[in-house]
């Protein structure tokens, strides 16, 4: 009997295997055991094991396409200090990223100064639409108009244009860091223009709209980029100082405010060593 039993088991792994359910494999025995003792009918067995075997596809395909994503690091809404910067309003924030613009082909434009969370946001986004099933990926704009140009050198533009048409969202990070060459101009604007009312773009810059001209270069090909992706679209202003700059200027507050509470305690020795070593020369 014993015997019989390890070789159902052996044929059972075989089966499963086959079909490609690694989850129910290495669960089914742990799970038959809790079911006799539960009592659990057959159905409510087959029930628990099938559902983990999709519990685990799904956190195994977000894993994937958080990868795919390639954001530069991880960001989150949580980790976000809506206080500090009281021109984004969580609200909608929160609302975005239920991700109803992507089924709505809409885009999201975040304007500001350097250090004010543009991709903090941004990449935070692109990671809650992940979670929820959509194909994403990260470009520091720069980036994508290497990349661009290199395929369009090597005769594979048409390949790398239909990879980014099987997006659901597109982010591009930091339009206005270094000006685009005409062609890469031209390119990227391509890109804008094969996504609208396709693919959504969350876009990132320091730039007014004035400046863009700046990047891409001439006035027709600026109105005709600002026009599609402007259509339709969030525009979120991160107003006020850098965050980084806060945070550097709070911890030399910090640093004042320790120094000048402790300065009978921790600093005198050190400065009577230093003024000891130059009395001794
Ligand atoms: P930007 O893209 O506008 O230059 P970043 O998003 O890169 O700015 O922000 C710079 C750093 O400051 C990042 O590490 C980011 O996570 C952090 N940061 C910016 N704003 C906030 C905020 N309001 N709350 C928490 N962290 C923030
Ligand atoms: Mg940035």
């Amino acid at each position: 009997m014993k015997h019989l039993q390890s070789t159902s088991l052996v044929l059972l792994h075989h089966h499963l295997k086959a079909l490609r359910l690694p989850t129910i494999t290495a669960e089914c025995e742990k799970l038959a055991r809790q079911a006799a003792a539960d009592n659990a009918d057959h159905l409510t067995y087959l029930l628990q094991l099938t559902e983990l075997e999709l519990l685990e596809r799904e956190r195994k395909a977000a894993e994937r396409r958080l990868k795919a994503a390639r954001f530069p690091t991880h960001k989150t809404l949580e980790g976000f200090d809506f206080a500090a910067r009281p021109s984004v309003n969580k609200v909608l924030l929160c609302e975005l990223a239920r991700c109803e613009y992507i089924d709505r082909r809409e885009n999201v434009l975040f304007v500001g100064n350097p250090g004010t969370g543009k991709t903090h946001l941004a990449t935070a986004l692109g990671m809650a639409a992940c979670g929820r099933g959509y194909r994403v990926r990260f470009f520091r704009l720069t980036e994508l108009a290497t990349l661009l140009l290199e395929a369009r050198d090597e005769r594979s533009l048409l390949g790398l244009k239909a990879r980014l048409a099987k997006l659901d969202l597109l982010i591009l990070d930091e339009l206005g860091y270094v000006p685009a060459s005409k062609i890469g101009a031209e390119l990227l604007f391509d890109v804008i223009s094969s996504a609208y009312e396709r693919t959504s773009l969350i876009v990132t810059t320091n730039l007014p709209f004035e400046s863009w001209t700046e990047v891409l270069g001439s006035e027709r090909l600026t109105g005709a980029t600002l026009d599609r992706l402007t259509h339709r679209c969030q525009i979120i202003e991160t107003k006020g100082e850098s965050y980084r700059l806060r945070d550097a200027k709070a911890k030399l507050r910090e640093e004042g405010a320790a120094k000048g509470g402790s300065s009978s305690g921790r600093d005198r020795p050190r400065r009577s060593a230093l003024e000891g070593g130059q009395t001794s020369s």
